[in-house]
């Protein structure tokens, strides 16, 4: 076990904390996680989660889920669901505290109507292009608008027929009244209502204006009695707004805090890229093997522990920065090798004979299911005449280095056998399609009289009972450690062409004959697999290679570059 899992460490999100909890400023920790459900959750995310629920878990509090549906167009019902899916997969709980900031659009009016006659907020008539020509620019003041010296009176009738729907869209827009010279660009008179004549997948078309992020956001946390809202660094310049807002409303004032976001080397994070990606079929949907998404990583073996581990290793920082792909894969590696059991299943099956072994017989040798793990115990393999071994484990011309069959040479069958390669069979194009050997029936594993040592031993499959499968080899999907760092080239241009890979004739020793989807090994030699949840079914079996045994991926990368 890492230390990680035993001892949390401390971070400047829980400084703050304590030091919020020491002062009497809040008496509990109350967080939340604040998606908008325009797609599926990332590796980024669950990076917020974790921080989030860990948070309230480790300071006895409590973490909401909102789903941030201020803007109806992008919105969608089906990512509200993987959203939960996902969150629950990842092993967290938001218990009866499911909330929308849809739930809140009337106390958000509400509060607007609070600023308006607080002279806080006015109606703009200006068009979206005159608001941000006027607005200026960081280094130059902006300018205020007409409209800005509005009465209450007319801020409010205004106002009501906007949310009644009798105006059009972009007619007028409601604004916060703060400081148009504001070196801070947020605080330039912030739009904090649209008109939207469009229906939102929760409050119909009840609605004829809809919120803006800043505006829903901060009211929102302080609804539902947040004590500290944390986000990611972009919005570092919004806090002063944030902070505004609860100030002039005079209601609970949760605190801001910021963290840098995630990002993984070989990899991108936006989901509007990551949706590109998807509508233009680059890959098989949100949750492809390949994607960085959390339905991704759970379709293809990664278990939720590898990912919470991950996310405890790369801590809480201020400061952007990238973490190395191979983390994550080093978390998924230590969690598998501790419970996934151990089968022999051979990719790219090459026929062998042994010769003296009798026909019709069979015996079962003994296997252990993972030297990690005693209480996995034993399995019985059967081995008999016919059987399959890895092509790549012959070398008709063996070159120097290579220790396992090869013409008149011996190697260890793992569990079984040592056997002798007697003599080659080809088909008419020359191909190698079976080896005719002979093995040693005093060499037997396990045995006392298997002394006989020889440099190889490699896997194999009986082929009577054998299981026929096909198995999915997945490599980085993008060839550049920044795939969006270029700025002349899309993120596109950087797929790797080979990341899948598709191996319809497998084998799988008759053990793994009832698999049901989801079910995690390690073949071996070949690294941990999983039975794929789509696409197995009707007789058929589909495996993915979740990771390879060791990280053989920065030697591949020197080499290509
Ligand atoms: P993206 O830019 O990938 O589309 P987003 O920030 O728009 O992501 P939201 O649904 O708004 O996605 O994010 C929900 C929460 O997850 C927010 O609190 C956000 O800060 C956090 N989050 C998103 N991406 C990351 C990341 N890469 N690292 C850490 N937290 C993230
Ligand atoms: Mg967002």
């Amino acid at each position: 076990m890492s230390e990680n899992e035993n001892k949390p460490q401390s971070n400047f999100i829980k400084e703050i904390i304590n030091e919020d909890l020491k002062n009497g400023k809040y008496e509990k920790v109350h967080t939340r996680f604040p998606p908008e459900p325009n797609g599926y959750l990332h590796i980024g995310h669950a990076k917020s989660i974790c921080l989030n629920f860990g948070l309230a878990k480790e300071y006895g509090g409590k973490c909401n889920l909102r789903f941030d549906d201020t803007n109806p167009s992008k919105e969608d019902v089906e990512y509200v669901n993987s959203i939960m899916e996902d969150i629950k997969w990842l092993g967290f709980d938001w218990e009866d505290r499911l909330f929308y900031a849809s739930d809140y659009f009337d106390a958000l009016y509400e509060y607007a109507v609070k600023l308006i006659k607080k002279g806080k907020a006015y109606v703009d008539s200006c068009t979206s292009e005159e608001i941000s020509e006027y607005r200026g620019m960081p280094t130059k003041p902006g300018i205020e608008s007409p409209y800005r010296n509005r009465s209450v009176e007319e801020n409010l009738d205004l106002f009501e027929r906007m949310k009644n729907g009798e105006f059009k869209d972009g007619e007028h827009v409601l604004r916060a009244k703060i400081d148009m010279t504001s070196p801070n660009m947020n605080l330039r008179d912030p739009i904090m209502y649209r008109i939207r004549h469009e229906s939102h997948h929760r409050t119909g078309d009840k609605w004829r204006i809809y919120p803006m992020y800043d505006w829903a956001h901060g009211q929102s946390d302080s609804i539902e009695g947040i004590t500290h809202s944390v986000c990611t660094l972009e919005f570092e310049n919004h806090r002063p707004l944030y902070d505004w807002f609860l100030d002039e409303l005079e209601i609970h004032h949760p605190r801001q805090i910021e963290f840098a976001r995630l990002n993984l080397t070989y990899t991108i994070m936006s989901k509007r890229k990551l949706l590109e990606l998807v509508e233009g079929k680059y890959v098989d949907g949100w949750d492809d093997p390949r994607m960085p998404t959390l339905s991704g990583f759970r379709r293809r073996g990664f278990t939720p522990e590898s990912i919470r581990n991950f996310a405890d290793r790369i801590g809480v920082v201020k400061r952007d920065s990238i973490a190395d792909v191979s983390l994550l894969e080093h978390s998924l590696r230590e969690d598998l090798n501790k419970r996934a059991l151990r089968r022999m299943a051979v990719l790219r099956p090459l026929k062998v004979t042994i010769t003296n072994y009798p026909e019709g017989k069979e015996e079962t040798l003994e296997a252990v299911n993972n030297p990690e793990d005693e209480s996995a115990g034993k399995r019985g393999i059967p081995f008999s005449r016919e059987l399959y071994i890895e092509d790549r484990d012959f070398q008709e011309n063996p070159h120097r280095k290579f220790f396992r069959l090869a013409p008149g040479r011996e190697v260890r069958l793992r569990y079984a056998y040592i056997i002798k390669c007697e003599e080659v069979i080809k088909d008419e194009s020359g191909n190698v399609i079976e080896l005719l050997c002979t093995y040693d029936p005093e060499t037997k594993s396990g045995t006392g009289t298997a002394q006989r040592k020889v440099k190889g031993t490699i896997h194999w499959v009986t082929r009577k009972d054998s299981i026929d499968a096909e198995i999915r080899l997945y490599d980085r999907l993008f060839t550049a450690e920044n795939p969006d760092g270029d700025k002349e080239k899309s993120f596109k241009e950087f797929l790797n062409p080979d990341s899948l890979e598709i191996l319809s004739d497998c084998k799988l020793e008759p053990s793994l004959a009832n698999v049901k989807p989801g079910d995690k090994f390690q073949f071996e030699r070949n690294g941990y697999f999983c039975v794929d949840t789509k696409e197995t079914g009707n007789e058929k079996i589909v495996f993915n290679r979740t990771v390879t045994l060791r990280d053989t991926w920065a030697k591949i990368a020197k080499n290509r570059n």
